[in-house]
């Protein structure tokens, strides 16, 4: 006799041999019980749950001839039980949707349906994958649910039930099916081992469980390729099965997480050049990880025991002991990267480097401190806070957020720090020296991007605040081109600002446009107020394209060379933009300037990017006040962020 696989031949035959979906069968047995049969039924959830098996038993039980109306347990001894079960029975008729989705088959469909079944009670259609129905075809269905011969049963099984019309939907009784539990799976495997006389490792059932993801069928046909690699009636073994499907032990994982725990990047990097060696692909394996940190997660959250955990015993102490590492705070953080990780892997070439990349960020997040931190001490001018004293380094032990109200305040106010600055014990805990460097530029460990998001929303939130509170205690009259004395505490601005690359990678990576070295030391300034007074009046085009380009200043004559032909630059810079862009830069200057714009500039040198957008735009701008306030200098400063949007509240009020 020809091999059967173990997923077919112990395919549930009866309600109650289906296991983990007790709410579907116990309301379908009851159903029948009570006569109350419907025209359509819809089975959704994950693949290998049992939909379709269900589905069978249904129509079996429906049609059933051990009495003489559906019993609510198929006899599986009938005629049509037999049939049934074999696929081979002229009134149960299974559609593969994802073959035949096309309108023409369910017309035929439809017109079958018009005649009453050939020999059983029911006449029973069971489309499987049925969200793969075109949607004209779903049409014509529609019109036999619509008013369904009273012979007629539909059953619909789908991964997608969302996919499948909400007209179709409404005339159908929906059952959602349940991932099968972890435990459950592991007693069916046991059971069916001890049936077919297979000895299994109880750690190999564990793994097979774990590798079935909630579907009995896909861990049983792994079961099946370990049974068939195997010499008759050797024990399979969990090494053998992971083999199989390609997963490391929890063990690697815990000891990487150990790693990271231990700030060791050497031993990370060691372990993961062995995975990689032992033919491990980075993918499956980032991907193995993302699972063992989300357990880790839910261990810290609910506790090793709680029922969110579908893994084994030995995996349940390993993630404990994990969790236990670490604050929730970082374990999240390390499931982020890891997700992200995971994210690049699948488009990027060099797999091996973009999965070490990753997990040197989950060993350098561990020593970055919370934005509330930062924020909860004073940043601004905080130059007199050098004590030697050190933060305590726990994560757990953090500082809570401060109030977002009260930020404005201590921004605007002088400075009287009394904690001990967050460079301090951002040092103290990198086991740095402590020299003085808040404007010099601290390259930091924070490449983490999720706390860069916390940080930038913060920063604009505080931004935001200092506006609303300038705005309350200034007068209006100021617009945004108001000069330069009104500046730089008066000014009624909203600052979005967004993160660029972290910041050592924009330092090294952007290419700083510096115009000729011996020149006037003043066109970076000049600069930064054409450039605003250009965006500022909506010419953002124009001020995109003599920012990516060398200024020199020579006398009155202030050159702009750009990349762009002289048909271009004529075709943009018209007068009127010429007459702002003069008054700007004479403004700037407090002496004329006369602005020539020619070609023959440098492609290479463009784009600009954030390299000088960094640097101050002294005056005029709502840019450039922005670019000056101390909190988002500050946030440039630690976190690289780079403003892109200005609002100016005030003007915009002004129009209101
Ligand atoms: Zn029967």
């Amino acid at each position: 006799m020809s091999y059967q696989v173990l997923a077919r031949k112990y395919r549930p035959q009866k309600f109650s041999e289906v296991i983990g979906q007790d709410h579907v069968t116990r309301t379908l047995k009851n159903a029948i019980e009570q006569q109350r049969i419907a025209h359509g039924y819809i089975f959704s959830g994950h693949r290998g749950i049992g939909k379709t098996t269900i589905a069978r038993i249904l129509a079996m039980a429906l049609n059933c001839r051990k009495n003489d109306r559906p019993n609510p347990e198929p006899c599986g001894e009938c005629e049509s039980c037999t049939e049934i079960r074999a696929g081979g029975a002229v009134d149960v008729i299974e559609i593969d949707a994802a073959t035949n989705r096309g309108i023409d088959e369910i017309r035929e469909l439809r017109e079958a349906a018009r005649y009453r079944p050939a020999r059983d009670r029911y006449k029973i259609y069971i489309l499987d994958e049925a969200h793969q129905i075109t949607d004209a075809a779903f049409n014509a269905l529609l019109k036999t649910l619509e008013e369904p011969p009273p012979h007629i049963i539909f059953m619909m099984a789908t991964t997608q039930p969302e996919d499948i019309p909400q007209t179709i939907r409404s005339r159908c009784q929906h059952f959602s099916f349940h991932a099968v539990r972890f435990d459950d799976i592991v007693g069916q495997l046991k059971a069916i081992a001890k049936h077919e006389k297979i000895a299994v490792e109880d750690d190999a059932v564990a793994v097979l469980a774990e590798a079935g993801d909630g579907s009995m069928r896909d861990a049983l046909s792994i079961m099946d390729q370990a049974i068939a690699g195997n010499a008759v009636s050797a024990t399979i073994t969990a090494e053998q099965v992971r083999g199989l499907v390609g997963s490391v032990s929890s063990e690697i994982l815990e000891s990487l997480m150990n790693s990271v725990g231990k700030s060791s990047s050497q031993e990370v990097l060691q372990l993961i050049d062995k995975l990689v060696t032992e033919g491990q692909s980075p993918m499956h394996f980032v991907k193995q990880l993302v699972r063992f940190l989300r357990n880790a997660v839910v261990a810290r959250v609910a506790g090793a025991d709680s029922q969110l955990l579908q893994i084994s015993q030995d995996e349940r102490a390993r993630v404990q002991r994990v969790a236990n590492q670490f604050a929730e705070e970082d374990l999240t953080r390390f499931l982020n990267i890891a997700l992200r990780t995971h994210d690049d892997l699948g488009y990027k070439q060099e797999q091996r480097f973009h999965l070490e990349l990753g997990i040197l960020k989950m060993v350098h997040a561990q020593r970055m401190l919370p934005l509330e931190e930062l924020l909860s001490q004073q940043p601004i001018g905080s130059g007199g806070s050098r004590s030697t004293q050190t933060a305590a380094p726990s994560t757990s032990t953090r500082a809570a957020a401060p109030e977002r109200t009260s930020v404005p305040e201590r921004v605007a106010s002088p400075s009287t720090p009394s904690a001990p600055s967050p460079f301090e014990s951002d040092r103290a805990r990198k086991g740095r020296s402590s020299v003085p460097e808040m404007s010099g530029g601290v390259v930091t460990a924070l490449t983490e991007s999720s706390a860069k998001s916390t940080a930038i929303a913060t920063a604009a939130a505080v931004a935001t605040a200092i506006a609303i509170a300038d705005a309350a205690d200034t007068n209006k009259q100021g617009s945004h081109v108001s000069s330069a004395e009104s500046a730089p505490r008066t000014w009624g601005t909203r600052t979005d600002v967004e993160n660029a690359e972290a910041k050592p990678s924009t330092r090294q990576i952007a290419p700083i446009v510096e115009s000729d070295p011996s020149a006037d030391v003043g066109t970076d300034q000049l600069r930064g107020a054409v450039i605003g007074a250009l965006e500022d009046a909506g010419q953002g085009m124009l001020a995109n394209m003599l920012d990516s380009s060398e200024w020199s200043l020579e006398g009155a004559d202030l050159t702009i060379k750009v990349v762009q032909s002289a048909v271009m630059i004529d075709m943009s810079f018209g007068a009127e933009p010429k007459k702002m862009v003069n008054a700007a830069a004479t403004k700037s200057a407090g002496r004329p300037i006369r602005v020539k714009v020619v070609s023959g500039g440098n492609p290479n040198a463009a784009p600009s990017q954030p390299a000088h957008r960094g640097t101050s735009r002294p005056s005029g701008s709502a840019r450039s006040r922005a670019a000056e306030d101390p909190m988002v200098k500050y946030m440039q400063e630690k976190f690289g962020a780079e403003i892109r949007t200005v609002i100016d509240q005030q003007s915009k009020d002004q129009k209101d």
